[in-house]
């Protein structure tokens, strides 16, 4: 089991979307230059997600494959096309949902997830979720499910049936749906992967699920100069996740994906 530290950014101290954009741009940044697993060694780039900062809907797929690898862009492959498709079918582009996976790195040769990996980058997942606070959360295919739900429970016996979870702070809408992957050479689970899709518009329309009352922490005094740091400077003290893999050489000043080329965060 890997050692993961909690992470330090203080969702519950951050109000505004602009202000949870830049905290996520932090956690961009850090996650850029991860060295927590072996991954680290294989990947060309990082994937950090992709889409609008302050989405109602938010999708978590496996892992990158060969193309997000190169590209550091999530689901630009053939998965990707049928993902936008079924978006455009429901009056959706990428822009107004943000993208992510469960893991951020590809596992070389498309093999499936291992748990420590899975450990070792959950937290850049729920750094997400926090702070984009989306109302829906799409899972796609077996993994994502897994982790969400925290239960083994299979997709094909879950597609379909929203759920409420509290993840972090707060209560969100989990919706399994099968994985775009899976439906691209299965004509009858393509039907399937269409027929859930079609039922998002109706949960997203319901507004964000009722929120678990707040213990009153005391929220930490920061700086504001600490919280949100100028642009590009990131220091091992303003680290979300990890302060010293932050340290770490090639660390965060020179991420491999610019923030603008992601096109995200506006
Ligand atoms: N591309 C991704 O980014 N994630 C997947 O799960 C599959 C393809």
């Amino acid at each position: 089991m890997v050692d993961v530290e909690a992470p330090e950014y203080h969702p519950q101290a951050v109000t505004t979307a602009a202000e949870r954009r830049e905290q996520l741009k932090q956690v961009y940044l850090e996650a850029s230059a991860c060295t927590r697993c072996a991954l680290a060694e294989t990947r060309t780039t990082v994937v950090f997600g992709a889409g609008n900062a302050d989405a109602d809907l938010m999708f978590v797929g496996e892992a990158p494959g060969a193309n997000e690898d190169k590209q550091g862009l999530p689901f630009v492959g053939q998965a990707g096309r049928l993902l936008d498709k079924l978006l455009a079918e429901i009056g959706l582009e990428r822009g107004d949902v943000f993208i992510a996976n469960v893991l951020k790195c590809r596992p070389a040769g498309n093999r499936d997830p291992r748990p420590q990996e899975i450990e070792a980058c959950r937290d850049y997942l729920h750094a997400q979720v926090d702070l984009i606070e989306p109302r829906v959360i799409c899972t796609l295919g077996n993994f994502s499910t897994k982790l969400l739900r925290g239960d083994p429970t299979g997709i094909s016996r879950l597609h379909g049936q929203p759920e409420v979870h509290v993840l972090g702070h707060r209560a969100v809408r989990l919706y399994p749906i099968y994985h775009p992957a899976a439906a691209l050479y299965t004509p009858s689970m393509l039907e399937t992967l269409r027929a859930d899709f079609a039922r998002l518009p109706e949960l997203l329309a319901m507004g964000p699920p009722p929120q678990p009352e707040r213990l009153e922490e005391p929220v930490p005094e920061i700086e504001p100069e600490e919280a949100f740091p100028p642009e590009g400077v990131p220091g091992p003290e303003d680290s979300t996740l990890a302060p010293a893999d932050a340290a770490a050489p090639g660390a965060a000043e020179e991420p491999p994906v610019s923030v603008d080329q992601l096109g995200l965060f506006d």
